[in-house]
């Protein structure tokens, strides 16, 4: 029987009522998630950690190291790893252990849920019993489970508070459907190319914004007067912005000079960043900015966090590397 390492970080997988219809908060859960799902002992032999408890928007870049360096030194522990996680950071999460753990040779899928596992019609007890079964797969990727998918975890986003299907890939199909059987998309799958790694430095100099129109660039220059180092625009379409009135052409222009990395993802989740199509891109690139391709908004901020970690005093390497697939999370190169 194949053995899972189950990781426990909180979210609402596991929270409780403390009043009738009031606030829920997060509590341990081994004997609980045992109690509600004794199928898990069917599928494999488990063990349980529960490294922390926390809402997910308190996880903090230490939370993800903390939990790729358990995972990659458990490895030769386990045949596949389940994280519960909540599902609001859970997508950034997943991206981050991606990068994380280059040449991952056994499946990390994290999970949660959209209700607790102790009420009525929840879908923590499917999550985590299919997740757990993903994981006795030869699936050597960073993951996520939600309803019925399984998605590459750096190429997910969370769509719903409501629905079960909570996530989506929008550039990228599922790695696995899950129904009457399980369907896994072996030939989309990644593949180590070399022995397992740790690398866990990452920055937190990084920004994030959404263009509109309107919006005026000269907001944007306190950060010369801050230590971000790169900037992600959230753009329009293929990754457009003003380039007339209110131009951000300068703005690139000198924090590019100012030395720091300046990319472009898109508003719109299908389809991929394309500055050479129209003048505007044109001009955008021109001026130092970077497209982002068909990456998720979410990969992109990791992958600057985990790039600039890596190379903090190599601006030129970030710049390169942000253009390569480093955990599958972009489908072509960018060429600068
Ligand atoms: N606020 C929760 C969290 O992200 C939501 C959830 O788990 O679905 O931790």
């Amino acid at each position: 029987m194949k053995k899972i390492l189950i990781l426990h970080t909180g979210g609402t997988f596991g929270m409780v009522k403390m009043q009738p219809g009031e606030i829920l908060a997060p509590s341990q859960m081994q004997a609980r998630i045992t109690a509600h799902v004794p199928e898990l002992e069917k599928i494999a032999r488990i063990d349980f950690k529960a490294p922390f408890n926390l809402d997910s928007g308190n996880v903090q870049p230490r939370h993800w190291q903390e939990l790729a360096g358990l995972i990659y030194h458990n490895l030769d522990s386990y045949d596949g790893f389940v994280i519960i996680h909540g599902t609001d950071a859970l997508s950034y999460t997943a991206a981050a252990l991606s990068f994380m753990l280059p040449n991952l040779p056994k499946p990390v899928i994290l999970t949660g849920s959209q209700r607790p596992l102790s009420e009525i019609r929840t879908d923590a007890r499917a999550n985590l019993i299919n997740a757990v079964e993903l994981a006795t797969y030869a699936i050597p990727e960073v993951c996520i489970f939600f309803g019925t998918r399984l998605l590459r975890g750096n190429r997910a986003v969370k769509i719903s508070t409501i629905d079960y299907g909570a996530f989506e890939s929008p550039n990228f199909p599922p790695l696995a459907e899950v129904g009457l059987d399980v369907h896994i998309a072996n030939g989309q799958l990644l593949r180590p190319a070399g022995p397992p790694e740790l690398k866990t430095a990452v920055s937190d100099r990084v920004l994030t914004l959404s263009f509109f129109p309107g919006l005026q660039p000269d907001y944007l220059r306190c950060l010369f007067y801050t230590q971000v180092q790169a900037v992600v625009i959230r753009g329009l379409g293929l990754g457009n912005l003003s380039v007339q009135e209110k131009s951000f052409v300068p703005l690139i222009e000198d924090l590019t000079g100012a030395g720091k990395v300046v990319t472009i993802t898109s508003q719109s989740r299908h389809g991929k960043v394309d500055l050479s199509r129209y003048e505007n891109g044109k001009l955008i690139a021109a001026a130092g900015a970077i497209g982002a391709g068909d990456m998720t908004v979410e990969a992109a901020i990791v992958k600057l966090m985990h790039l600039l970690g890596q190379y903090p005093e190599d601006i030129s390497e970030v710049r390169q590397q942000f253009c390569r697939s480093i955990a599958g999370e972009i489908s072509e190169q960018i060429v600068l």
